[in-house]
């Protein structure tokens, strides 16, 4: 929700030299609208920071204020650098956030560098200044539920029972996405003040008092096809064995606790939260043994679901990593959400797009949400999405829109947007962003890159091409992210932002980055072997060369 004391500027005077450094300067001050400790200048998951430092975030203010369009601001974890003459159609904004040599790329040794200020952790959106609130990740979780629809229950999960645990900043959103998708979601949360403020703004319609009731409730809305979400104040170790031990088998499961973090994250059963509290501060180290052993049979009953037909998947926060590190030899049977069902969307470079208004007028995204209508009449995937979000998801900072858009259609949109604000169809113009979890953007092996099918995992290359591609094609702003805390050592991003001023030299901009960026995307699965990546590369003349990946061999 929107922070008062860190409003967002509204209207369309600039205070700076031109739209493109006043976007970006919006689109900081939006994260820190929408953060969770603005004050400590972090913007979710406890570290996830829109700047350095308080100096840091004050320079790079006035770097965006005055600087002119022939030069590029140059911004190092947080902390602006220096100022660059580059040209009119270069990056306004280039950034590296938190990437450290492989050797030492680890949790303890990030902690080290960021105590002493030399680093800090960007998330994926939040360093990059384009976090939006909520609505991005209900989107996502959303879209994952309704390809198990697509995949397993004929396209609906009417009557269908998801059962999920963590109701916290990103967690938070999956009672209200299970909702969307018409199922029974039943989500645990150790904290009763997480699941109340989930129930106060409508995610979750009711908290059960235990168990029993819980469970009858899910029964009754599945018996009637009411999509209903209720959460219970438990332990997921604890809860999960349970509901198996009675025999229930719910159709779908998954978790999104803060497994990653095994200290300022996950709760181990049996612990009361105060003495999770205090064992954090005092002896975090018999934390991460407590919680590592708690993540056992949380996995196992994960595990035991499946074998006995739940569909479930991982959702992206290392669960599994932490239970096979703990003994629990197969916990990856567990598919992560990415390859079992968004891959061959990802191969058509097709994933999540967002937009924001920056002069702060909500009808602009109205009006863009009925243009999205009118022209993707047939994209089921977007516009189910879009009549849903308008009925459902509240605008929290700037107003903004998230939807699954892919290869040509993201160009065609942004295009057509730049020419409503330069017809002043709409009020201001309108920042363009894309997830980092998106198709040529991410090297992850545990969530976006798992099991690829030539075997390409853990290299980087293709996010670090990505970023230098869309520097090459004027994008914004551009930045190459690292995990941090418990992610570090884990994935690379490349981020992009574009502002459509209504400007022709805006729409040059907007086609070449947006038509580079997925462009890519769709080379990178065509690399790998994916049919439906090599299908949309040839669909849409993107000029690829099948060169076959090979040890090399000597010529002659
Ligand atoms: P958070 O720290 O805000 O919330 C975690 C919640 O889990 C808290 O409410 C906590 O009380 C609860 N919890 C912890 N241990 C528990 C247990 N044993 N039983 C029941 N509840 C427990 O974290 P968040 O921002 O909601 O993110 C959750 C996880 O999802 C993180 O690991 C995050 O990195 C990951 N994540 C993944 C993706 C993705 O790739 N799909 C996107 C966003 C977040």
């Amino acid at each position: 929700m929107r922070n008062p004391r860190y409003p967002v500027t509204s209207g369309t005077t600039l205070r700076c030299k031109g739209w493109r450094q006043e976007g970006l300067l919006r689109l900081l001050e939006n994260v820190l609208s929408v953060g969770e400790d603005p004050d400590s200048l972090v913007v979710y998951a406890a570290l996830g920071k829109a700047a350095r430092n308080w100096a840091a975030h004050d320079a790079i203010v006035e770097a965006l204020t005055t600087m002119e369009e022939d030069e590029t601001l140059v911004v190092q974890s947080g902390k602006p650098i220096g100022l660059l003459r580059t040209q009119v159609q270069a990056p306004i904004v280039i950034m590296a956030n938190c990437n450290i040599i492989g050797q030492w790329a680890k949790a303890e040794y990030f902690y080290e560098l960021e105590k002493k200020g030399l680093i800090c952790w960007g998330g994926l959106t939040a360093g990059a200044w384009q976090y939006i609130g909520s609505q991005g990740v209900i989107q996502g979780t959303y879209e994952i539920f309704m390809r198990i629809a697509e995949k397993h229950f004929g396209g609906d999960l009417a009557g269908r029972f998801i059962l999920t645990a963590g109701l916290g900043g990103m967690g938070g959103s999956q009672p209200l996405a299970g909702r969307m998708a018409n199922a029974a979601i039943l989500t645990v949360d150790v904290d009763p003040e997480r699941a109340e403020k989930r129930r106060a703004i409508g995610y979750v319609d009711e908290i059960a008092p235990d168990l029993d009731t819980a469970l009858q409730r899910i029964a009754h809305a599945r018996h009637h096809r009411e999509a209903l979400s209720v959460a219970l104040v438990g332990n997921a170790a604890e809860i999960y064995p349970e509901i198996f031990r009675r025999g229930i088998v719910p159709n779908i499961v998954t978790d999104q606790t803060s497994a990653h973090d095994l200290v300022y994250g996950y709760v181990p059963a049996g612990l009361p939260l105060a003495e999770v509290r205090a064992l954090r501060q005092n002896d975090p180290a018999k934390l991460m043994a407590l919680s590592r052993a708690s993540i056992v049979p949380h996995v196992r009953a994960m595990l035991d679901f499946q074998r006995h037909g739940s569909v479930v998947f991982d959702n992206g926060n290392l669960i599994r990593t932490q239970a096979r590190e703990a003994g629990v030899a197969n916990a990856f049977d567990i598919p992560i959400f990415t390859e079992a069902y968004l891959r061959p969307l990802f191969a058509r470079a097709i994933g999540p797009f967002r937009w924001m208004a920056l002069s702060n007028d909500p009808d602009d995204i109205r009006r863009i949400d009925d243009l999205v209508l009118e022209r993707f009449p047939d994209n089921a995937i977007v516009t189910n999405w879009i009549r849903l979000a308008r009925e459902n998801v509240p605008f929290e900072g700037l107003p903004a829109r998230i939807a699954w858009l892919g290869h040509g259609a993201r160009t065609e949109l942004a295009l057509a947007v730049n020419d409503m604000v330069a017809s002043g169809a709409l009020s201001g113009p309108i920042a363009f962003s894309r997830d980092h979890l998106d198709a040529g953007a991410m090297a992850h092996p545990n969530i976006m890159t798992e099991k690829m099918r030539d075997g390409s995992d853990a290299i980087a290359d293709w996010p670090l091409l990505d970023a230098m591609a869309l520097s090459a094609s004027g994008a914004d702003l551009v930045t190459v992210h690292s995990g941090g805390g418990g992610y570090a050592g884990y994935m690379t991003s490349a981020g992009v932002t574009l502002i459509a001023d209504g400007r022709p030299t805006a729409g040059e901009r907007l086609a070449r980055a947006l038509t580079n960026d997925t462009s890519l995307g769709v080379m990178r699965y065509a690399d790998a072997g994916y049919e439906d990546a090599l299908d949309e590369a040839a669909a849409k003349h993107i000029r690829r060369f099948d060169v076959p990946s090979e040890a090399v061999e000597r010529r002659g």
